[in-house]
């Protein structure tokens, strides 16, 4: 099975080491920018965006990994991970970058604060209707034509994709880490 990285600076980390070692991936927990040679996808949890960015700013992560990104590096983001992933941030902090990656803009706690966490059902193309639990999510508000939406939701004002994927980048506004269905991470993990 394949070597997957957990970028491993700050947010719900080990619920992503669990999830993928369940699903048979050797896992390396990324604190360092040598942890990131010989992996064959990586996965950028969810946290806080703003405090990831910093982190991979101060460990030197920042840079290599966007090379890595631009070789063709598989790489998930969830929640904070797509903000980070997003080639726009809505409602970010005036010195918040992200990478790029996925020409998407997101929305901030676009789906409300902490209080209005929710969850529902979420039907992904070619898997089925998996549980999607958004905290603080990030809104995908406008997306290209180069985006492959995999899942929307309705939360009453309209179809927004929550799953999409770009090429070798993949972004998701809910958290499947969080539930015991495994099978956002597999559809990930056989796209390596
Ligand atoms: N709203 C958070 C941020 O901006 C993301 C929330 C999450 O990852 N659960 O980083």
């Amino acid at each position: 099975m394949p070597r997957v990285g957990v970028l491993a600076l700050q947010g719900d980390v080990r619920e992503h080491v669990a999830m993928l070692e369940g699903i048979g991936c050797e896992v390396v927990r990324v604190r360092h920018a040598e942890e990131l040679d010989d992996l064959a996808a990586l996965v950028l949890p969810g946290g806080e965006s703003t405090t990831i960015a910093r982190l991979l700013t101060t460990s030197n992560i920042k840079e290599p990994l966007a090379s890595k990104i631009a070789d063709g590096l598989s790489v998930l983001g969830t929640c904070a991970g797509l903000i980070l992933l997003s080639s726009e941030v809505l409602d970010g902090r005036d010195d918040q970058w992200s990478y790029g990656a996925i020409d998407v803009a997101v929305r901030r706690n676009g789906y409300g604060r902490q209080i209005a966490s929710f969850e529902t059902p979420i039907d992904v193309k070619d898997v089925g209707t998996v549980p999607g639990v958004f905290i603080r999510a990030p809104k995908i508000e406008t997306w290209s034509s180069a985006v492959e939406v995999l899942a929307t939701h309705d939360h009453g004002d309209g179809e927004h994709p929550v799953l999409v994927r770009q090429a070798n980048v993949w972004g998701c506004s809910f958290h499947p880490e969080l539930t015991i269905d495994d099978r956002v991470h597999r559809l990930f993990v056989e796209s390596i």
